[in-house]
């Protein structure tokens, strides 16, 4: 997989190309990782690449012309499937589905806008705009870093064992299980005795059991969504039976 980040601060990827399991994945090449800096097409020697918005008002925009170059040396890179997506708090929430979509393109192109955004003009040559959360953060640099990271955990290698990606929060539509490591007590709170019992019918229960009640506490949409299987609707009546009677005592 080649990721490729226009980007007019290159060095901040560094974070995600040398650091973790994403940069032991991107030694090991799993993953190819290219960053163009727009200034290379700046019309102008001291390379500025943004200008005054028409119509007025403060901040600056991002031009055209060299993001348009960027992206266009970007795609030629790169044969197989493409996507070009512009990092944008006006875009579709990233979520899980997104990202496991993106998992499986040959060449992610990914805009990082800065200052006030880009010129309007770029959109017919981005494929899609993606959103990280409600709220701006003043580049798009770390978005591309949280989307790219989430991208990579689902390529195949790129986590010591692919099972972690499939358990952990979201994946399977629910959040994730509590975890335990030693010592088996910690001031006073000991380990739930099933995780110790080696009986994996048994925690495998309890783990499920316990992500239901989670998701059933924090996050009541992603349910609402779900189509239960039979084990998962008997363990659901449980815990609201739990609950009453907890309610009740
Ligand atoms: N004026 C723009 C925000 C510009 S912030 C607006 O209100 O829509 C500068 C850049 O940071 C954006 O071009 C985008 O690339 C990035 N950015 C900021 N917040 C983001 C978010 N929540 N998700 C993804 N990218 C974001």
């Amino acid at each position: 997989m080649l990721i490729q980040a226009i980007t007019l601060f290159p060095e901040m990827f560094q974070s995600i190309t040398e650091h973790g399991v994403t940069g032991r994945a991107k030694k090991q090449a799993i993953w190819q990782f290219n960053a163009i800096n727009p200034r290379r097409f700046a019309d102008n020697k001291l390379g500025y690449i943004d200008d005054r918005p028409f119509g007025g008002g403060p901040g600056m925009i991002m031009m055209a012309p060299p993001l348009q170059a960027a992206i266009d040396e970007a795609r030629s890179r790169h044969n197989g499937s493409r996507r070009v997506i512009y990092m944008s708090p006006q875009g579709r929430p990233l979520t899980h589905s997104k990202v496991s979509e993106l998992a499986s393109v040959d060449n992610l192109i990914v805009l990082c806008g800065r200052y006030e955004g880009i010129d309007e003009r770029l959109m017919q040559s981005i494929d899609e705009e993606i959103c990280i959360g409600d709220f701006v953060v003043s580049g798009g640099e770390l978005p591309a870093m949280m989307l790219m990271d989430a991208v990579l955990r689902l390529v195949p290698g790129v986590l010591g064992d692919m099972q972690s990606a499939e358990q952990d929060s979201f994946a399977n539509g629910l959040l994730d299980c509590p975890h335990y490591t030693r010592p088996t007590e910690f001031q006073g709170m000991a380990v739930p005795e099933v995780l110790r019992s080696g009986n994996h019918g048994l925690i495998a229960e309890w783990r499920l059991k316990q992500s239901l009640q989670r998701t059933l506490a924090r996050r009541p949409d992603l349910l609402e969504k779900r189509e239960l299987t039979p084990q998962e609707s008997r363990l659901l009546q449980q815990i609201r039976q739990e609950e009453r009677e907890s309610h009740y005592n």
